[in-house]
C-alpha cells in the first residue's frame, strides 16, 4: 500500500514496556514485576476518583458531556483562567497533536530541545514539518533562541520540567524567551511535571493564568497522566489565549474525552491531599536514588519530576543494565534512543525502589558492563 509520502518515512513510536509484555516474554509473575518506566504515580489515582468511575460505570453507554463543562470550570477555578481559554484532550499528546495540525504543513519547521519529550518530533513530522533542535542534554535558551531567528520555526516546545531529563528552567527565564518570540510562532509550554517542581522550588513553578494572559501566542499544557494518577484514563488539558483554543478546536474530534475520564478528572482535582502526599513521598524517595547513585559514582541530573536519569557513562551500558533489569522484572527506560548512555527511572513507592537498588547493586557488582 502506498500511503501519504510523509507517512512512508516515519517511524513507529515505541512506549515503555507493559508488564503484560514481561509477563509473556520472561514469565514472571505480575506481582513480582516492578513498573518504574512510564512516570506514573505508584500510588495509582485518587481512591474519591477511582470510587466516582465505579460509580458512573452505567453511563458507558452515553456519549460524553461534549461542552465538558464540569472539569472546565473545576481547571478554570484552578488556574484563575476563563473556560474559553480551555481545550481538554485525550492526554495533553492530543493537545500537542491538534497544536501541531493547526500550525504546520508540509515544509513547516519546529523547534526544540535535542533531548526532551519524543511526541513533540513524532507529532510535527507526521505533519510533514522538519524539526530543528539546540544541542545539549538541558534547554539552552540562548541557542534556541539562536536557531528560531534563524529558522523562523512555526511551533516552539518548551518542556518545563523536561522529559526524560527531569531537570527544570527557572520560570522567569521561560518567561524572558517568550517574551521575544514572535506573536505569530506558537509556543508550546509543555508542564506535565508541574506539580513536582512547583512543590520542590517555587523559582520553577509556572502561572498559567499570568503567562496566558501576557502571551496570545503561548501554549500552556498540563495532564492528570502524572501526579494525579491517571494515565490510563488519557486526560489532559490545554490553556490558552481564546484565540489558539478556537483553532484547535476547529480540528478537534468530538466526544474526544470519555464519559468515565471526564468523571475521574473532576474528582480527582477535589483531592489535594493525595496529591501532596505522591509529592512528598516521590522527593523523600528520590533522596535515596540520588544516594545510591553516590555510592556507585553514577552521575544523576538534578530532578523536579517523578523520575530520575542516571548518566551511565564510566560506569556501565544503558542498553545491557536495562535489559538485565527486564529479565529480572524491574521495567526502566533506556534513554540510547535519545543518544545518550542513560536510564531513566520513574520513583516508586518505597518498597519497589528498594527492589530496584538491590537488583542494580547485584548487577553492577556482577560486572554487568
Ligand atoms: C507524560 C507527558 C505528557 C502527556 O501525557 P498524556 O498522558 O498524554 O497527558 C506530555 N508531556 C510530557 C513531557 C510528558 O512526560
Amino acid at each position: 500500500m502506498k500511503f501519504n509520502p510523509v507517512i512512508e518515512h516515519l517511524k513507529t513510536y515505541e512506549p515503555g514496556k507493559p508488564i503484560e509484555l514481561v509477563v509473556r516474554e520472561f514469565g514472571i509473575e505480575p506481582e513480582e514485576i516492578v513498573k518504574l518506566a512510564s512516570n506514573e504515580n505508584p500510588y495509582g489515582c485518587s481512591p474519591r476518583a477511582s470510587k466516582a468511575v465505579r460509580e458512573s460505570a452505567h453511563l458507558m453507554y452515553r456519549y460524553p458531556d461534549d461542552t465538558m463543562d464540569e472539569l472546565k470550570s473545576a481547571l478554570a477555578d484552578r488556574f484563575g483562567v476563563e473556560k474559553s481559554n480551555l481545550i481538554i484532550g485525550a492526554g495533553s499528546d492530543q493537545v500537542i497533536e491538534l497544536a501541531c495540525r493547526a500550525k504546520l504543513y508540509g515544509g513547516a519547521k519546529t523547534l526544540q530541545s535535542e533531548i526532551t519529550f519524543a511526541m513533540y518530533q513524532i507529532y510535527a513530522a507526521q505533519c510533514g514539518a522538519s524539526v530543528i533542535k539546540s544541542p545539549g542534554v538541558a534547554h539552552d535558551l540562548d541557542a534556541m533562541f539562536a536557531l528560531y531567528r534563524e529558522h523562523k520555526p512555526e511551533i516552539v516546545f518548551v518542556c518545563a520540567p523536561n522529559n526524560p531529563t527531569g531537570d527544570c528552567l527557572d520560570a522567569v527565564d521561560i518567561e524572558n524567551f517568550v517574551d521575544t518570540i514572535d506573536r505569530d510562532t506558537l509556543v508550546v509550554l509543555d508542564g506535565a511535571y508541574q506539580e513536582y517542581a512547583a512543590y520542590k522550588d517555587p523559582r520553577k513553578a509556572l502561572d498559567p493564568f499570568a503567562l496566558v494572559s501576557k502571551y496570545p501566542h503561548l501554549l500552556y499544557l498540563g495532564t492528570f497522566s502524572k501526579a494525579y494518577g491517571l494515565g490510563g484514563m488519557r486526560i489532559g488539558y490545554g490553556i490558552a489565549d481564546e484565540s489558539i483554543i478556537k483553532g484547535l478546536y476547529k480540528l478537534r474530534p468530538p466526544f474526544n474525552v470519555t464519559t468515565l475520564s471526564l468523571v475521574a478528572a473532576v474528582e480527582a482535582l477535589k483531592d489535594e491531599e493525595f496529591v501532596q502526599m505522591s509529592l512528598k513521598s516521590c522527593f523523600e524517595e528520590m533522596e535515596a536514588y540520588e544516594a545510591f547513585a553516590r555510592k556507585f559514582g553514577i552521575e544523576v541530573i538534578k530532578s523536579y519530576t517523578n523520575f530520575i536519569t542516571f548518566m551511565l557513562d564510566g560506569v556501565a551500558d544503558s542498553g545491557s543494565l536495562c535489559d538485565a533489569l527486564l529479565r529480572r522484572g524491574i521495567i526502566v527506560r533506556d534513554l540510547k534512543g535519545y543518544g545518550i548512555n542513560a536510564m531513566r527511572i520513574t520513583i516508586g513507592k518505597p518498597e519497589e525502589n528498594i527492589r530496584f537498588f538491590e537488583t542494580m547493586q547485584q548487577l553492577l557488582e556482577s560486572g554487568v558492563k
